[in-house]
């Protein structure tokens, strides 16, 4: 999982690289962007045979706080507001610094995905997302991440500085013994073999474990039976490497949920659904969700149990 070296001058390089990503969804997706537009040479790594990861399944929207978007619907919200917002939905379980970066930067990169990427999004004002005090979701035309993913890809393959492999599944970090210092990656690359990749900077995009059953079943054991809708990549890697690293752990039983997914379709309803007064119930119509969840319909006793529930539209529902 974790090669130790020396130094970087131990190690024979098949490849080396300014900046290795490793997982091309939409985070490592950016992170080559935003890399390759200061001058780096970067090297994406991707598991599957196409790039996407859950950024493609999702809706594509992306919250932040002071984008210009906002500003021109004249809807006047600031980072401290989207960062309180955050913290009162999570029950101030977040990290109150970073959660106010998080913010602080939402701004920026909806401004440049917009300006400089020439990114298609558009501010989501008929509906305000569950926790959110203003308007401040960026969405694409289609409402599907796949549309960005799709943008993405373009510039990326337009761009001379980022080199994408596929089938390339990194299988583990290298870093030196003295420090810890990450110096590169062990990856799989379909049909190539094992390679070992050298980069003055790795950066690791590959999601959580949602893909994983033994690792929900360690760490979130009610969730370990639910219905995964996601990407069939996410499988933890990235989370276990830290940890043979010396890294600690935190909040490893927090999940993002759809509480509205058609089964066995597949058609997301979005939160939409239930925000605009859709009732998750069970099929016999004898058992609303009592549960306070933070989210409608996400609770895990409802998603983990092997009982489906079904959305019915009513608007102007109140519970
Ligand atoms: C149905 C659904 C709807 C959603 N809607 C929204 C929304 O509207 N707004 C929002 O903010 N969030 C939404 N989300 C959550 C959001 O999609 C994710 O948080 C986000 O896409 C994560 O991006 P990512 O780049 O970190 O991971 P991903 O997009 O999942 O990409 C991770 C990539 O890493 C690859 N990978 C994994 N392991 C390795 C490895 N060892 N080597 C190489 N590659 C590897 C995977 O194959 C995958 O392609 C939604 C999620 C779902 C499932």
């Amino acid at each position: 999982m974790i090669t130790w070296v020396d130094s970087v001058y131990e190690a024979p390089w098949d490849v080396e690289t300014d900046v290795l990503v490793i997982g091309g969804g939409g985070c490592g997706m950016v992170a080559s962007l935003a890399a390759a537009e200061v001058g780096a040479k970067v090297l994406l790594l991707e598991k599957e045979s196409k790039v996407g990861g859950n950024t493609s399944l999702s809706q594509g929207m992306i919250p932040a706080a002071g984008s210009i978007l906002q500003k021109n619907a004249g809807i006047d919200d600031s980072p401290e507001q989207m960062a309180r917002d955050i913290l009162e939905k999570n029950q101030f379980q977040s990290d109150p610094d970073l959660t106010l970066h998080i913010a602080q930067e939402s701004a920026k990169l909806v401004n440049w995905l917009v300006d400089k990427l020439n990114v298609q999004l558009a501010l989501v004002t008929n509906f305000l997302y569950p926790g959110h005090t203003k308007h401040r979701v960026h969405a694409p035309s289609t409402k599907k991440g796949v549309q960005l993913v799709n943008r993405f890809l373009e510039l990326i393959k337009s761009h001379q500085n980022i080199d994408i492999a596929y089938g390339a599944p990194a299988i583990g970090l290298i870093a030196t013994r003295s420090n810890g210092a990450v110096v590169g990656a062990t990856v799989n690359i379909r049909g190539v073999g094992w390679n070992r990749a050298r980069a003055a900077k790795t950066i690791l995009a590959l999601n959580g474990f949602g893909a994983n059953r033994e690792m929900l079943a360690r760490y979130i054991p009610e969730m370990a039976a639910a219905y995964y809708f996601g990407h069939e990549g996410n499988t933890g890697e990235g989370i276990r490497w830290g940890e043979a690293l010396g890294a600690a752990l935190l909040h490893m039983d927090a999940y993002q949920a759809h509480g509205s997914v058609a089964y066995p379709e597949g058609t997301l309803l979005t939160w939409a659904s239930i925000s605009l007064g859709g009732v998750s119930c069970k099929p016999s119509w004898s058992a609303l969700c009592e549960r306070k969840s933070r989210i409608f319909g996400t609770c895990p006793s409802c998603l983990g149990s092997a009982s489906r529930h079904c959305v019915c539209g009513v608007r102007s529902a109140h519970l």
